[in-house]
């Protein structure tokens, strides 16, 4: 964390719980006295599952998502059969065939997933009024005062679990405790088809029955750091007073790490969620440093985004990139360019380039976000057109997709992505 040190962990949602004072994660002597009761909902190797679900003759096999072999590219998520292969997200897919001969080899299906994904949120939606997702597969239920409706916290994620396999075939675990944080730690304990509860009193023994590695929002630099003044356990950490460990790590990841090695939520996710007019973003299965991954992901954000740019008959000149690395820093950069970008492939090429300022290459990216700003009527001409030679004739290959695609053909974007690959 040395090199993070001054921008610290989630330093963007820190400051917004910070003016909004939020009760939940700012008050840290409440934590255990609350009565608040969270739900971290996590579906079981999501895109494989659904592949499974969706093909009775992949179940009980190595399913691997991604690339076909012989082709270049990564894993992009895998069933718990292929794991057993030590196949893993973000492995190159040669690496991965190499390991598992006879496995099932899919494509993305991106619109699938996040089809299903709608529908278990819309399941959420049924338990409490206060859902949180933070990525296709994850949520947050804040399940405070629902015992009179659906019981104990265990019975309401029994029922919880039970709807999702009735609705969709799958299988959840979910960890419950008094924080946000907790719960995300407890959905991992007994995964898959885990349930989980930090019982009141008991969070200062969960942690110490945890990694310090798997401490969530716990970097490996970090985790390099403390092993080199040999701290390897959560009980070592949280030994270190606050002032050495802002000396060790810099201050805001010493506040953080002093926080959650107390059960204390950090305040990663502050619950409050700000939507700019058209972005999307999607958080990985497993942190990755695979460029190849982020930039296909950056690609697919692109030409989502300006499907729904061309949909509403718009146009955007400011391009942001939002990027959250493995230890929660999240930083954000823009460029307000002078003419309105003219299709999501130049998006794509534009949001690359601001990923190049500012990723060193290396750091696992949590988290991608893509969004265009700036909107106006696409009616209004632009002042300088740049480059309307260059990206005139891919938003006039993308509107033509977009016609097709509301006459409802298959024709989907993921010829688009193939022709921009091939070009590119
Ligand atoms: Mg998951």
């Amino acid at each position: 964390m040395t090199q993070n040190a001054g921008k610290g962990f989630g330093t963007g949602e820190k400051s917004i719980i910070n003016v909004m004072h939020d009760p939940e994660n700012n008050s840290n002597r409440d934590t255990f006295s609350s009565a608040k009761v969270f739900f971290h909902v996590d579906m079981d190797a999501f895109y494989a599952s659904v592949e499974q679900s969706d093909n009775p003759e992949y179940r009980g096999k190595p399913v691997i998502i991604g690339a076909s072999p012989g082709k270049r590219g990564v894993v992009s998520a895998c069933s718990y059969e292929a794991r057993k292969f030590g196949i893993h997200s973000a492995m190159p897919i040669s690496q991965a065939y190499a390991r598992c001969r006879n496995g099932i080899y899919l494509p993305v299906r991106m619109k699938r997933y996040q089809e299903i994904s709608r529908q278990i949120m819309e399941i959420f939606d049924d338990f409490t009024p206060e859902v949180l997702q933070i990525s296709i597969d994850e949520a947050f239920l804040n399940m405070t005062g629902t015992e009179k409706l659906f019981g104990s916290p265990t019975e309401a994620a029994e029922k919880i679990k039970l709807t999702i396999k009735e609705k969709t075939n799958l299988n959840t675990s979910i960890g419950i405790a008094h924080n946000k944080f907790l719960a995300k730690l407890a959905s991992d304990h007994d995964k898959p088809d885990g349930l989980y509860e930090v019982q009141k009193g008991y969070e200062i023994d969960f942690l110490n029955s945890i990694k310090l590695g798997d401490l969530w929002g716990l970097g490996k630099k970090t985790l390099i750091l403390l092993e080199n003044i040999n701290i390897t356990t959560v009980q070592e950490l949280r030994a270190v007073k606050l002032r050495d460990l802002k000396h060790i790590t810099g201050n805001s990841s010493g506040e953080f790490l002093f926080n959650i090695v107390r059960g204390v939520d950090p305040g990663i996710y502050s619950g409050k969620i700000k939507k700019p007019s058209v972005s999307n973003e999607i958080t990985f299965e497993e942190d990755t440093e695979n460029s190849e991954l982020i930039k296909l992901t950056i690609l697919e954000l692109a030409h989502k985004i300006f499907f729904r740019i061309l949909e509403s008959g718009e146009k955007g000149r400011t391009v942001q990139l939002k990027l959250r690395f493995t230890d929660f820093t999240t930083v954000t950069i823009r460029e307000t360019l002078e003419y309105s970008v003219n299709s999501g492939e130049e998006l794509y090429k534009l949001a690359v380039k601001l990923l190049e300022k500012k990723w060193d290459g290396l750091t696992a990216v949590r988290l991608i976000g893509l969004g265009l700003s700036s909107l106006e009527s696409n009616k209004t001409p632009d002042q300088i057109e740049l480059f309307p030679n260059t990206y005139d004739q891919a938003r006039k290959v993308e509107q033509v997709v977009l016609d097709i695609k509301k006459r409802g053909s298959k024709l989907t974007k993921a010829s688009l992505l193939k022709h921009t690959r091939d070009d590119s």
